[in-house]
């Protein structure tokens, strides 16, 4: 079942979203070669429950009843999704994905910016480029009377437009009360097929893209989620509303960006 959400409703979503730019931000300004991806989690936790808000990935079970042990998901280089923050520094030429989920005043954030360390190579820049735009293509799709598959289909098509490969083992979601909401929302598809969007429904849309291939596993952590080929992978994510005329986006990345500019 769909939930549509109210006016209200989605206004108490943007605010547990821009929590989430904001904790990513956080990220941003101590991102750099030498820093474990332990040591973000930290701030990202500390910043969260300093803004009386919970970190909503911390304890949240995998399909094994596993609880994630961690506020972020660190995805480094080869890993996709799902990575463990742990005390291997991060080194000059990494990238490193970060997921973070919020749970404020009853409804939930969930956000991903992929950030680079130090000097990365520029057909690697050119992957970032290339999912963050998709992102924004799948989100020019997220308005009343199109459906699931034309989000799917815009990023698709501009991800293998450019020779990369499209996880489909991993999917964005609904999300509201709950971090995992109907309906799925892939990043594949096809044009004027799936589910009808209608104004009200919230989503997350989170292409994850890959240099090479597109096949993926699972580490022996049973969360950590890896390219087959070792090939790096890029994650982008927005929560949006969709809107009659067009979507709401209502996490942020100018909060990032802002600080990932006046660093450079
Ligand atoms: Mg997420
Ligand atoms: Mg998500």
């Amino acid at each position: 079942m769909i939930i549509l959400k109210t006016d209200d409703e989605i206004e108490l979503l943007r605010q547990s979203n821009l929590l989430v730019g904001r904790t990513l931000a956080e990220v941003a300004k101590i991102i750099r070669p030498g820093i474990t991806t332990k040591q973000l989690d930290k701030v990202a936790e500390e910043f969260i429950r300093d803004n009386g808000a919970i970190p909503t990935f911390k304890g949240f079970p995998n399909p094994y009843g596993l609880p994630f042990p961690a506020t972020l998901c660190t995805s480094v280089n080869s890993q996709v999704v799902h990575g463990i923050p742990n005390d291997e520094p991060l080194k000059d030429g990494d990238i490193v994905s970060v997921d973070c989920g919020t749970l404020l005043n009853g409804f939930c954030g969930d956000s991903a910016y992929t950030f680079t360390v130090g000097e990365v190579k520029p057909e690697i820049l050119e992957l970032l480029k290339v999912t963050k735009e998709a992102l924004y293509k799948g989100i020019e799709n997220a308005v009343h009377g199109k459906r699931i598959g034309d989000i799917g289909n815009a990023i698709q098509t501009h991800c293998e437009t450019h020779k990369y490969g499209v996880v489909r083992e991993f999917v964005g979601h609904g999300i509201g009360k709950e971090m995992h909401e109907e309906p799925a929302v892939p990043n594949y598809g096809k044009r004027g097929s799936g589910t009808l969007l209608k104004k009200g429904m919230c989503i997350a849309i989170e292409p994850m893209i890959t240099f090479g291939d597109r096949k993926v596993y699972l580490e022996s952590d049973n969360w950590t989620v890896r390219t087959r080929d070792n090939s790096v992978a890029v994650h982008f994510e927005h929560t949006v509303a969709i809107g009659l005329d067009k979507a709401d986006i209502l996490s942020s990345f100018e909060y990032i960006e802002q600080v990932l500019e006046e660093k450079n």
